[in-house]
Order: C-alpha cells, then structure tokens, then sequence
C-alpha cells in the first residue's frame, strides 16, 4: 500500500481537528476568559530559524491559539450579527488555499473569473436581484460600500480620479444616511475625502427608519448652500435594530435628485430569499447599488461581500487602471481588478458555490426561517415578563431588549444594570450577547444566525439571563 506523505497525515489531522470542533463547538467558553496580552506573551518574540514540524505547530495551535479564540461557532454566540459556515465552504476554503490564484485578470484563472459571474447571478436570482445587474465580490460590505461611494463621486464628472480633490474650487460633498447607519460609510468618507462631517445623519422615525421626508429637506436645505449632494445610503437591516429603511420613497428622491442610491442589506439582504420577506429589497431596482454578505447570514466563512450594480461600467471608471504589465489580448472578458482597489484577489465564489450546492435553497431558507422564528419567539418571552422589555421592533431574527426591573425608572441606573448584567452574562462562556444605543438608551442585543442554535439553546440563554439579573447587586 502507498505510504501516506506528510501533507497527506498533516491535512488529516487537519481534517480531524475541524471535524471535532465543529461537531461540539458549545463544548468551549464562547467567551474566552483570557486577559489581554496573554495570549501574546505565550508566544516566543521571533519565528523561528529552523523549520519545526507541524506536529508541533499543531499542538502549539491547540495548547495556546485555541483558548484565546472567540468561538463564533458556539450554539449560544448572540452577539453582533451570529454567524457560522457550512462545512462544504470550509472544504472549499482549503481548496482555494490549494489553488491559489490571484483572481485579477480572467487569464490568471478563467474558472474563478467565471465561476464569480456563475454565482452572482445565482445569488441575484434567489434575491429577486434583476439579471441586468452584475455582481461583484469584495472581501467586506465596508470595502463594498467603499467601492460604491467612489464610484458615485467619479459619476459626478468633477474629475476627481485625475486631479484628485486637494488644491481645487470643488463644492462640498454630501452624504446622507442616519444614525442607525453602519460607521463604514463614515469611513469611506474620511478615505475618499468627503470627510465625517458631510455625512449627514438623516432623522429617523421612531422604529428607527429614515425619513423620506426629512432626507429631501436635508438635500433641499444643502443645495441652497451651495453643496452637491453625492450619495444617499439606505440601509435594509441596520446593525443595532435591523430597522428597515423605506427603500421604494428614498429611491423616488434619489431619482428626483439624481444622486447615487446604495443599500446595504449587508445583514438582512438574503432573507429576501424567503417569499415572505422578498419585499425586502422592494425599490432596490430603482437604487445604483446593494450589498449583500454572505458571510453573515448566508453560511459562507468570512470573507465574502457582495456588490450588486446597476451598471457596473461606473465602477470600472472609478478604478480601472491597466499597467502594461497586465495588459492582454484576451478581448471582451471581465478583469476584477478593474472593480476596486485589489489587484489579486483571492477565490472566493468557489466557497459560495459549495455552500449553495451542499445546502440548496431549500435547506438555506428553512435555517432563515426558523433563526427568525426564534428570534420571535425569544421576544414574546421578553415581552410577557415584566422585569425586561423590548426595546425596538424586531422584523427579522435579532431583537434588542433590557432588564428593566419595576421601580428603577433612571435611566443612568439602568444603564449600570444592563451593562452589568451583559459583563455577567458573558463571562458566565455559556452564552455570548453585545449591546448597543438607542435614542441614548442602553440596550442588550440577541442576535440569531448560527447553523446550531437550536431552540433549547435560545431558552438556555434566556434562564441564564434571568439567573444573572437576579443576581445583580442592588
Ligand atoms: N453594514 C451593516 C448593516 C452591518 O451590520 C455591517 C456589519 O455588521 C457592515 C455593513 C460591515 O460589514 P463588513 O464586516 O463586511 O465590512
């Protein structure tokens, strides 16, 4: 019989490792209880001159890497927006890491190029996405949403990829979004030198959903001063409430205007695969942009984000730059790096390709709609105790709440209470949430996305809030 080689028994083990985690991920403190530095300091301060076996990289991994790991794959991890890979992805992973191409031009891999096409208008598809639109991958929404900000200040004509933007009599840049706005947006304004101050925080109402209304006086009142509006940043599942923006009224102003619409449903975007939801993206044919990742809620491992464009030559203007180096004759293909900052880029449809194909619509709709419904019901157990409350509409499967114990009506007090109990909570590693602010208040964050969570482990989390709220000093 053939011996096996080393790469052979070293994937095996590999293999084994993940096979064993994944099988028990809840037999972890999701939280690990390291302090900082700690994990640093159990590393020695210079690689190593000589090649060591993997052997002992491998116990090295396991004895000191491991207990410092946030375990995202943990059944009770609820914070942020919860997340986790089908096992066919993570098999996927290994095999880009294998083939590692460089997904640049269509020649420096035709299949990754192609196959990225394939899948997007699969995507689209299942998302209600019209095919006129193409979709492109970046590593994250914020990267994304970058692309997409960049593409609409080149769409303004004031020649800004060739004079850049110091030095010149250029009007002030406007972007509008609201609070409850994902802070990337914030971001790629400081990088694309619009800066902080020219995000404009739209007033919501009181579910947290921009104001049409108050959007066009916002443009009305800056195009008095003398500013050009650039873009308008709809947001379908905001981070802190997953609020929905009226997408179909903020597109009739974006048309009205004629600025750039981009939506991030970063989060929520692939429940519009489920018939119930598919208003969802209602308007967002009328938009310029949408980004969608599914390496959030779609069982695709980090990273993977999805831009969808109406036309996808703006983005090819904003970015498209030939050194003679990479110069082809290989006629009417797409290039990728011609859609961003990245030259290479890694192959990362073929992750999505596995996770569609090992799980199917089927099953991927079935695992939406029971993360939602236990969302739901997680927030009828909030809503029927009296000590607790829910604090913002919860259309999909996160939902925000407090502690809010009869009696106690300061809000500095209940602050310390619920930033208390959520410290308590976490460092129990049974469970793991994250809170946030709304209108000032702070609010504790449940957040369902996790391939194991199952019901018994969302009522797990629920005693052992109560358990921990009871104990909290008076
Ligand atoms: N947009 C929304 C609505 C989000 O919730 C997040 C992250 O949670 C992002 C964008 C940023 O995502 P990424 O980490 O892919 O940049």
């Amino acid at each position: 019989m053939k011996q096996r080689t080393a790469f052979e028994e070293d994937f095996a083990r590999v293999g084994q490792w993940i096979e064993e985690y994944l099988d028990d991920p809840g037999r972890y403190p999701v939280l690990p209880s390291v302090q900082p530095g700690e994990i640093a300091a159990a590393l020695p301060d210079r690689a190593p001159e000589e090649a060591e076996p993997f052997e002992r990289i491998m116990a090295d991994f396991e004895r000191i890497i491991v207990p410092g790991v946030t375990h995202w794959n943990h059944p009770r991890f609820f914070a942020y927006f919860a997340t986790s890979a089908a096992p066919a992805a993570i098999a996927a992973e290994a095999l880009s890491a294998a083939l590692d191409v460089k997904v640049m031009l269509w020649r420096t891999s035709p299949s990754a190029a192609e196959l990225e096409s394939v899948v997007m208008r699969w995507l689209g598809r299942l998302l209600g996405v019209s095919d006129s639109w193409t979709g492109i991958i970046y590593d994250t929404a914020s990267v994304a949403g970058f692309t997409a900000l960049a593409a609409a200040r080149e769409s303004l004509g004031l020649d800004v990829r060739e004079a850049g933007m110091s030095g010149r009599d250029l009007p002030v840049l406007r972007v509008y979004a609201t609070a409850q706005t994902h802070s990337h947006i914030e971001k790629a304004a400081i990088a694309l030198g619009i800066g902080r101050r020219n995000v404009v925080a739209v007033a919501c109402d009181d579910a947290f959903r921009m104001d049409p209304k108050a959007l066009q006086r916002a443009i009305d009142q800056d195009r008095r001063s003398g500013m050009q509006p650039l873009a308008i940043v709809a947001t379908v599942g905001t981070t802190s409430t997953t609020s929905i923006d009226p997408v179909p009224a903020i597109a009739a102003v974006a048309e009205r205007e004629r600025v750039w619409l981009h939506v991030d449903a970063a989060y929520a975007g692939v429940a519009a695969m489920l018939p119930e939801f598919r208003n969802l993206l209602d308007g967002v044919d009328r938009a310029d942009s949408l980004v969608v990742n599914p390496h959030k809620w779609l069982f695709t491992p980090m990273d993977l984000s999805v831009l969808f464009l109406r036309d996808e030559a703006t983005v090819r203007r904003a970015f498209a730059l030939v050194p003679e180096y990479l110069t082809t004759g290989d006629g009417d293909v797409r290039n990728y790096m011609d859609y961003g900052i990245q030259l290479g880029r890694r192959f990362r449809a073929l992750k999505l390709w596995f996770v569609l194909r090992s799980m199917g619509a089927r099953e991927i709709r079935e695992r939406l709609r029971s993360h939602i419904a236990l969302a739901q019901a997680f927030a009828t157990w909030i809503d029927a105790d009296p000590s607790w409350e829910v604090t913002a509409p919860h259309p999909l499967s996160l939902v925000c709440f407090r502690y809010h114990p009869r009696g106690v009506g300061d809000e500095d007090r209940l602050e310390q209470l619920n930033a208390q109990l959520l410290d308590a909570v976490n460092a129990t590693g049974e469970m793991f949430i994250s809170h946030t602010k709304l209108d000032g208040k702070y609010v504790l964050r449940m957040a369902i996305g996790n391939l194991r969570t199952q019901r018994s482990d969302v009522e797990a989390a629920w005693s052992i809030l109560q358990r921990e709220a009871a104990e909290l000093p008076r």
